[in-house]
């Protein structure tokens, strides 16, 4: 995009450690020249990682998802992509490693601003990790684009644990809204620990009101994007609340 004119460019593909998908310790570990297709194809995301396995198929075309990579998108950090609002969604961290050393930031202090994240000048990210997901995970993703494959104009990732009829440890990020992407914490308060119905599910729509201000973008004035978040927010209600298969 031209956004930076390095005097220095290093290429990083022949790094072979940093193409794995593991599972370490009770995390999913993915290293970041892991290509979105690998991942989208991977057996260990589809079954260890639901919310990614949604996401990823909305990245972009097949020709986009061969080449471009999952530490390159979390560094890049455009605030309509995917995969820094799952990130953040299922609670998860980076890797990175620098002339200080080796050291991991979570994802909730990791994007800073707009293309603005904690890496430094020197450090290289080597890899992103997160929960497993386990019996109790219920995931939902949903997004808004022009045109499949188009940078959404409003999406939402969404992560939480089923616990006695409703949900506990929600976690609503909603992406092309703002500058980062941005949990949307007053509808995750309407909805965390009572039964859900239509009528909670409104409260937390209304929530958006206070938890979102999106700036006009060449996609649409604000006003309209908040109106989709409230929309995006009350299908994913709904997958929160099935069962997995
Ligand atoms: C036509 C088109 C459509 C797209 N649509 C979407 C979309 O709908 N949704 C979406 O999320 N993305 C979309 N993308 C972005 C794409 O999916 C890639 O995530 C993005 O282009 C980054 O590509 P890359 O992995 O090759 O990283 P690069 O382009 O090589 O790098 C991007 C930036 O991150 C830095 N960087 C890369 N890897 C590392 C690392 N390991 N450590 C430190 N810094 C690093 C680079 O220095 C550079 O500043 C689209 C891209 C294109 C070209």
């Amino acid at each position: 995009m031209r956004l930076d004119a390095p005097a220095l460019l290093v290429d990083i593909n022949g790094i072979g450690e940093l193409g794995d998908i593991a599972i370490e310790n009770g995390e999913v570990r993915i290293g970041a020249l892991v290509r979105h297709a690998q991942a989208e194809h991977s057996p260990v995301i589809a079954e260890h990682a639901p919310l990614l396995a949604m996401a990823l198929p909305q990245i972009a075309h097949p020709a986009i998802r061969n080449r471009g990579t999952i530490g390159g998108s979390i560094a890049l950090a455009d605030p309509a992509a995917e995969l820094p609002a799952c990130l953040l969604a299922l609670d998860g961290a980076v890797d990175i490693a620098g002339p200080g050393g080796r050291r991991t930031i979570k994802a909730d202090d990791f994007f800073e601003d707009l293309y603005e994240t904690a890496l430094g000048e020197r450090d290289i990210l080597t890899g992103v990790r997160f929960p497993l997901a386990g019996g109790e995970t219920r995931t939902g993703f949903a997004e808004l684009a022009r045109r499949h494959g188009d940078y959404a104009m409003v999406g939402l990732a969404a992560c939480a644990r089923a616990k006695e009829g409703g949900l506990a440890d929600l976690r609503l990020v909603f992406f092309g809204v703002d500058l980062v992407p941005l949990r949307g914490r007053g509808a995750e308060a309407a909805l965390t620990g009572i039964e859900i119905d239509d009528r909670a599910v409104e409260a937390a729509v209304a929530m958006l009101d206070q938890d979102l201000d999106p700036p006009d973008d060449v996609q649409a004035d604000g006003a309209t994007k908040k109106y989709l978040a409230g929309t995006l927010l009350r299908r994913v209600i709904g997958q929160l609340l099935e069962s997995p298969p």
